[in-house]
């Protein structure tokens, strides 16, 4: 292993460093946030790219940077058209919370994102990796980032044991991407970049290609033949199934639908279709019965079934069995939720919902107009 000390002054850090911007010039992909250095570009794609995948971010990023192009733009939008623009991203607090840190930079900042690390720190929603993210790839500073990418790479090119997510290791990669990309000689941000690409695209969580890598010849768990075994992370937990019901209540060609209160823990603000989990030893039937009568006061039973969501939030592997309930009895009160309203199929569409009821609403919407066309 290569000690801190080590790395520090030595030759090595900048054979890093030369090496990974070498094959980064050749080899990075080409990513519509990666044509200009806009701080707020690489601010709002930074968010994106928080537990979602780069091909799923794409299409939001551009949507994004059309809808709410620059931070006075997004800071003085409704926040249900920042969560429309977001939906299906999932991880909803990253888009609150970018408007929030908008509101701040309209605020105190100038309506610009800040460069320092500290500004960057203090705003909601970013953490040590966004402001090093920020700060070295917008403003050209010597920050270190340290992704899940990075803590791939760094613990398998200086073969460092244990977990890297968890004291001491955590404190000692920081420390390691803080001495590397200090000796980057050029260009903090590609040096970040690159070790990150590095960590997409060839030191791959399995079957990385050491073979096609411009660090094999410095790599430590290519030498010691640990490259299997590292990073250490702990298993993961079992996903957990859960079996939930939604509610498709239809009445005069409308759908019933509720929006999340403000403090609501999951999807705050967010429209959903009147749902529930199924609770051990009820059936579904009278899990949809009594989740309409306690969203909206309203009686019915299912008729048909609309669809079948599978989806997962967090470790909960989600079956979603949404059901139609035609003409349910009683005025519809907004009982568990924010407001209730029957909208049209068509108009569900404006509405910010999570990806597995937009999933539902566009059923609605192809059986509707199916049933229009018949
Ligand atoms: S040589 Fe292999 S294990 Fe080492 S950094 Fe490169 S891809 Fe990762």
């Amino acid at each position: 292993m290569i000690s801190m000390t080590r790395l520090r002054d030595d030759e090595t850090a900048r054979a890093i460093g030369r090496a990974l911007l070498a094959w980064y010039v050749l080899h990075r992909r080409e990513l519509p946030w990666r044509q200009s250095l806009d701080p707020y570009a690489v601010w709002v794609s930074e968010m994106m790219l928080q537990q979602t995948q780069v091909a799923t971010v794409i299409p939001y990023f551009e949507r994004w940077m059309q809808r709410f192009p620059d931070v006075a733009t997004l800071a003085a939008a409704a926040e249900s058209d920042v969560l429309h623009a977001w939906q299906g991203l999932g991880y909803y607090s990253r888009a609150r919370n970018l408007q929030r840190a908008a509101t701040r930079m309209v605020e105190h900042h100038d309506g610009r994102v800040p460069a320092s690390i500290n500004a960057l720190r203090a705003l909601p929603g970013i953490g040590p990796y966004s402001a090093g993210a920020i700060a070295s790839i917008a403003y050209g500073q010597a920050e270190p980032l340290v992704d899940g990418n990075v803590n791939r790479v760094l613990s398998r090119l200086f073969a460092l044991r244990g977990d890297p997510n968890r004291a001491p290791l955590k404190a000692a990669i920081w420390d390691y991407a803080r001495a590397l990309v200090s000796a980057a000689e050029r260009a903090p941000g590609d040096f970040n970049q690159a070790l990150m690409e590095l960590g997409a695209t060839v030191c791959t969580p399995r079957a990385p290609r050491c073979t096609s890598c411009p660090l094999a010849a410095l790599c430590q768990a290519k030498k010691l033949d640990l490259v299997e075994q590292l990073p250490e992370l702990p298993a993961r937990a079992k996903a957990t199934p859960v079996h939930m019901v939604a509610v498709v209540a239809t009445r005069n060609a409308c759908v019933l639908v509720g929006r999340l209160k403000a403090d609501a823990p999951r999807w705050a603000g967010m429209w959903l279709f009147p749902n529930a989990e199924v609770k051990s030893g009820q059936t579904p039937e009278a899990a949809v019965r009594d989740v309409l009568f306690r969203t909206a006061g309203l009686r019915g039973s299912p008729s048909s079934i609309v669809c079948v969501v599978r989806h997962s939030v967090t470790r909960f592997r989600i079956t979603l069995d949404a059901y139609r309930t035609l003409e349910p009895s009683g005025v519809a009160r907004a009982l568990s939720v924010a407001e209730i309203a029957w909208k049209s199929p068509m108009d569900l569409a404006a509405l910010a919902m999570p990806a597995a009821h937009r999933i539902i609403a566009e059923r609605v919407l192809s059986d509707s107009a199916g049933a229009g066309g018949s």
